[in-house]
């Protein structure tokens, strides 16, 4: 211990001095709290700034497919694709879709792939029908936004 610090706790046990060094430790601890709550309030900001630019995207690609949506069935569907659930998968163009939405607290999730014309999702209604389900459209809005936002 080198003799300043010394001299610097003997001057602090004394009394002596003890207010500036005080100070200066709660000044820096308060430096410190506000430059992370500012770091923090930066970092959601960032995020508010993607989601909303994200959903933006999302919106004008709902908009470009209604308008070639070749009939009613198809923008039934498209309607509510838009509310459903994505998630993208741990594979390309592979997404894991909400089977509904409707607030019910339903878990079970489709996979989708998406490969234009022959996208595949493994719900019922495209087993049976073999052309793009809610699921697979949902997933492609997702990944339209998703593409734009990049
Ligand atoms: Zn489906």
């Amino acid at each position: 211990m080198g003799y300043y610090s010394e001299h610097l706790i003997a001057a602090m046990e004394e009394g002596h001095g003890s207010w500036p060094y005080r100070s200066a430790a709660s000044t820096y601890a308060q430096a410190q709290a506000q430059a992370q709550a500012d770091a923090q309030a930066q970092a959601l900001a960032e995020i508010e700034a993607k989601q909303a630019a994200f959903d933006a995207a999302k919106s004008r690609a709902y908009e470009r497919l209604m308008r070639i949506a070749p009939d009613i069935p198809t923008v039934n569907r498209l309607h509510r694709a838009y509310r459903l659930d994505v998630l993208p998968a741990n594979a390309p163009a592979t997404y894991y879709v909400s089977s509904s939405n409707w607030g019910k607290t339903n878990l079970v999730k489709y996979k989708v792939r998406l490969a234009g014309t022959r996208s595949t999702c493994t719900c019922p209604d495209f087993r049976y029908r073999q052309k793009a389900c809610k699921h697979i459209l949902a997933a492609w809005l997702y990944h339209a936004a998703e593409t734009e936002t990049d």
